[in-house]
């Protein structure tokens, strides 16, 4: 049976994106609706659990913080590495995820879990989900789209898929307490790299790539976690086993279409060379909830186009650096370059040369 309801903002998907969207909507005071399709918010976790520094703030709910990380270890093809600072913190994801959306709903944004959006009206603003209770379909006047890098709401739009590097990720046990996270850049790792982030006495541990270039995530990590154990450094007992698509095209031409926001993944917001995230999620999430706002209640017929340029202005620039330099890299996977150190000191940001023209 469908029941009816009628919305201010729609907001679809509860990650940092969609958690932040509704946060900001719902206290500023619009009537929310969100909809996820996962039973539990952000279970299962498929991430590596950093966030820079300055999320601090959202990391305070109980169980959010984890570790403390002080800097970076990038290792090198020739076998050489250098530390660099890269402070940050290790957290429970899946707490991030709730602690927001648990604040949206707390504000008063009605959430429904265990609810996917499964048709888009976009010219009659009206969405159907599918939800525990049946189907529902939202009125809806503003839509953001936070639904991640497959994003349903892009693709009901005949938006083209975003490019995207393929993770598997290991939580495994860590015999060494470690401060940083570290970084393998190799050959063996075309269109991304290896990482070992700890995590008290865990460590997440995972291999991105770009599957064009023929590379198998899963078999890679599977020899990157072999030789830790041999070095002693982790343990054998895998404890859970993640991974996903990471968006690396860069931002979508357009963030805006029609009465429709973009944030996040489905924005393609992440970071092209570093995959990072979480922090451009929050930020254009919160940033779309309160250009609703401003555009709903105050009438405001400026804000939507507002919300598009401050996101531009705020991670355009270092974005179009990364896609650059990751369209630069593209050109040596798979030649003998790619296991020179110095191509890899141009392409990863713990190095200078990442930032030379
Ligand atoms: C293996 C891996 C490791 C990563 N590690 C890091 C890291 O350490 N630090 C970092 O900053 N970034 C990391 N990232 C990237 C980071 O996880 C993302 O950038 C971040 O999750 C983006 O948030 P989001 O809210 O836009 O999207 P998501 O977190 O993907 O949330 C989208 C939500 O929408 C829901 N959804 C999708 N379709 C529908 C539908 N039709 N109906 C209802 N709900 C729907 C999904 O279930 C999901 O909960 C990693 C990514 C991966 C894959």
């Amino acid at each position: 049976m469908e029941s009816r309801q009628q919305v201010d903002a729609l907001i679809v998907g509860l990650g940092p994106a969609g958690g932040s969207a509704a946060l900001a909507a719902a206290q500023a005071g619009l009537r929310v609706a969100a909809v996820e399709r996962k039973k539990e918010i952000g279970v299962p976790v498929q991430c590596a659990e950093f966030i820079p520094l300055p999320l601090a703030r959202y990391a305070q709910a109980e169980g959010v913080l984890q570790q403390r990380i002080q800097g970076m270890v990038s290792h090198l093809p020739s076998g050489k590495f250098e530390s660099s600072g890269s402070a940050g913190l290790m957290v429970d994801r899946a707490a991030f995820d709730q602690a927001l959306a648990r604040q949206a709903g707390q504000s008063g944004a009605k959430l429904h879990l265990n609810s996917r959006l499964v048709g888009l009206d976009s010219a009659g603003s009206s969405a159907i989900a599918v939800t525990p209770q049946g189907e529902i379909r939202f009125d809806y006047r503003l839509l953001v789209a936070a639904d991640g890098p497959h994003s349903f709401v892009a693709r009901s739009l005949g938006l083209p898929p975003q490019e995207t590097v393929h993770a598997r990720q290991y939580t495994v046990p860590l015999f060494e307490a470690g401060g940083n996270a570290e970084i393998w850049l190799s050959p063996e790792y075309p269109g991304g790299y290896a990482w070992l982030f700890p995590k008290g006495g865990v460590a997440n541990l995972g291999v991105g790539v770009d599957k064009r270039f023929g590379a198998d995530p899963k078999a890679l990590l599977d020899v990157l976690h072999r030789s830790l154990v041999s070095a002693g450094r982790v343990g054998e007992t895998i404890l859970r086993r993640t991974g996903g698509a990471i968006p690396v095209g860069g931002l979508r031409p357009n963030l805006v279409a029609g009465n429709m926001l973009f944030v996040g993944d489905a924005a393609g917001l992440t970071h092209p060379i570093t995959g990072a995230g979480i922090a451009a999620a929050v930020a254009s999430g919160e940033r779309a909830g309160q250009a609703a706002a401003a555009w709903l209640l105050q009438q405001d017929g400026d804000a939507l186009a507002a919300f598009e340029e401050d996101i531009r202005d705020q991670f355009g620039a270092s974005l179009k650096r990364a896609a650059a330099r990751r369209a630069w890299l593209g050109q040596y996977w798979r030649t003998p370059a790619a296991g020179e150190d110095r191509i890899h000191r141009r392409g990863w940001v713990a190095f200078p040369e990442y930032f030379t023209l």
